[in-house]
């Protein structure tokens, strides 16, 4: 059995894993990040081409947290001499009686970010792929996006490589517990001890596993995501479609999707699917699954509706109440700080949250005000 001794210890490189190893790496840390699987793999929540970034939150905490979420991207596109965020615009629709769209207008005027909300008709008009009911509820922000989300967790991981005093990444190093009773934040491996000054736990859909204090409100859920391919595909490509989401009525009345990019066709899914063990997801993905999918592109994206699927992917969510990130300290531990900031939304604040969580481990304290995020471990 090995021991092997870090100031710095991430476990889990995911999009907040990497991160906060980029963070601290960029802060003249010595940092090991470890991960059970390989960089890049496609099990947990942070693989594929891109994810939507936006001010357009319902939620004016999350909002106010957009404009330092974005400057941190832009922080990270410096360092690297590259572009990450491709500026789409982004359009949130809903009916006329789900107060979803208003509570989006209403945190994005707050704010002053540049948005039009216009009628389901008016929308229709402008973008003839959509077919609205007249009376739906719309706004449009022209700032919302994607993010290259695969290639961000590259780069992260190659500039805290550059940039660190040093850096080291254990890939395929499964973690088997954390030993919370240990006098120093100490990790159980196959093979032996790793033991850190400050450990970060961003493990995604396996932290209740490795933290059983917060199973109770961490549910990993199982989520499918469509590629589609439509002839004439220029209406759907990059500078002309906009990023979407849907909210209706119910729980799993929610959608969403974005243009065609980086070589992939337009992305379709539902926001939300059944609760899965991570360790049980399989990959293959059923005609049931995709259903549900095809008949909200009837209803508002016909021309969708019935094009090819030429890819699908899984991928899991960790789902908290509320969809509040849960970020904070295990019980009498200020030396391990545990991070799930998911409910299908965090990739675009984890730039930011990588900072946020680097300031929590080294200095207990951060200036961003993440009073909204919740933890009850
Ligand atoms: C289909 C889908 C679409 C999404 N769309 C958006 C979007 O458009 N916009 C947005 O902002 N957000 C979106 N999200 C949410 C966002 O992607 C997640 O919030 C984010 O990726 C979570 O990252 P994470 O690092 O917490 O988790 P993960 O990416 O799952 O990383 C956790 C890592 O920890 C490792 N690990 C776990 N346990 C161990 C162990 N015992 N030992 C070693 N390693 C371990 C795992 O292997 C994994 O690599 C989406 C998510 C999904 C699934």
């Amino acid at each position: 059995m090995t021991t092997e001794r870090c100031p710095n210890v991430v476990l889990g490189a995911g999009a907040m894993g990497l991160a906060a190893t980029y963070h601290l790496a960029r802060r003249g840390e010595p940092v090991l990040l470890v991960e059970q699987f390989l960089l890049d793999h496609d099990r947990g929540s942070s693989h594929g081409a891109a994810r939507i970034t936006r001010h357009s939150y319902a939620d004016p905490a999350y909002a106010q947290l957009m404009p330092a979420a974005f400057d941190a991207w832009r922080g990270l596109e410096a360092d690297a001499g590259e572009t990450l965020y491709l500026r789409t615009g982004g359009v949130s629709f809903s009916p006329a009686d789900v107060p979803y769209v208003s509570q989006v207008a209403s945190s994005l005027a707050g704010m002053g970010v540049a948005h039009r909300r216009m009628s389901g008709r008016d929308w229709t008009q402008l973008h003839p792929t959509f077919l609205l009911p007249d009376d739906f509820d719309v706004v449009f922000e022209p700032d919302a996006g994607m993010l290259k989300a695969s290639r961000a967790l590259e780069v992260e991981a190659e500039l805290a490589i550059r940039l660190g005093p040093n850096t080291r990444i254990l890939e395929q190093t499964p973690v088997v517990r954390i030993d919370l009773e240990a006098s120093r934040p100490t990790l159980v491996t196959e093979s032996g001890r790793i033991e850190a000054d400050r450990l970060i736990v961003t493990a995604g859909a396996w932290t209740p596993r490795l933290i059983p204090a917060l199973a109770e409100r961490l549910q990993p859920t199982r989520q499918v995501v469509l590629y589609v391919r439509p002839t004439p595909y220029q209406p759907f490509s990059l500078g002309r479609f906009p990023v979407f989401i849907f909210k209706g009525p119910g729980e799993l009345d929610a959608f969403y999707g974005m243009p065609s990019a980086l070589g992939f066709g337009v992305k379709v899914a539902r926001h939300g699917g059944s609760v899965i063990d991570p360790a049980e997801a399989t990959r293959e993905v059923e005609e049931s699954e995709r259903e549900p999918v095809r008949a909200f592109l009837r209803a508002y994206l016909p021309a969708l509706a019935e094009a090819p699927i030429d890819r699908s992917e899984v991928c899991l969510y960790t789902m908290a109440p509320d969809e509040q990130f849960q970020v904070g300290h295990p019980k009498g531990r200020s030396d391990i700080v545990v991070a799930s900031p998911c409910s299908g939304h965090g990739f675009k604040f984890s730039c930011l949250i990588g900072s946020i969580l680097a300031d929590l481990a080294l200095h207990g304290r951060t200036d961003h005000d993440i009073s909204a995020w919740r933890f009850d471990a």
